[in-house]
Order: structure tokens, then sequence, then C-alpha cells
């Protein structure tokens, strides 16, 4: 598998930066809160990439492979 996309649903997030904790080098809170998907996230390993997203509490992260295929959340 490989990420290739990292998106942050603005009008999701709530900003509890729990996905900030688990990877500090991939996402960001803006001033207004939010989080926010750094230049760097897609460097760090996908594992804890894909933990971050699968810890928001209203998966407001969405991780996409390098067809453009959503990895996570899963549709149903
Ligand atoms: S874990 Fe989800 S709700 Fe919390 S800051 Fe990150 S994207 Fe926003």
């Amino acid at each position: 598998m490989k990420i290739s996309k990292v998106v942050v649903d603005r009008k999701t997030c709530i900003g509890s930066a729990t996905c900030v904790v688990i990877a500090p080098d991939a996402f960001e809170l803006d001033s207004e809160k939010i989080s926010t998907v750094t230049d760097n996230a897609l460097k760090i390993d996908e594992e804890t990439l894909l933990r971050a997203a699968k810890s928001c509490p209203v998966q407001a992260i969405s991780v996409f492979d390098e067809d453009g295929n959503r990895i996570f959340p899963v549709s149903k």
C-alpha cells in the first residue's frame, strides 16, 4: 500500500487534536483550531498516518492510495 494523499474535511473536524498527538509531523491545528495536513505528512510512516486517521473521533481524515482509491474511511 502506498498512501499518496491525505485530506482533512475542515467542516467535519472538531479540533480534538487527536491526530496531532498521534502524528505531529503530519497534522497541525491552524489558527481556527482545525487540523491541517502538513507538507511532511506523506514522509512519515504509513502506519502512523493511518492510525491518526482512524483515531479521529469524527472521521474527518481521508486517506487515499496512489490510484486515488480511498483507503480510509472505508466506503459503505
Ligand atoms: S482528530 Fe479529527 S477532529 Fe480531531 S483535530 Fe484531527 S481531524 Fe480534527
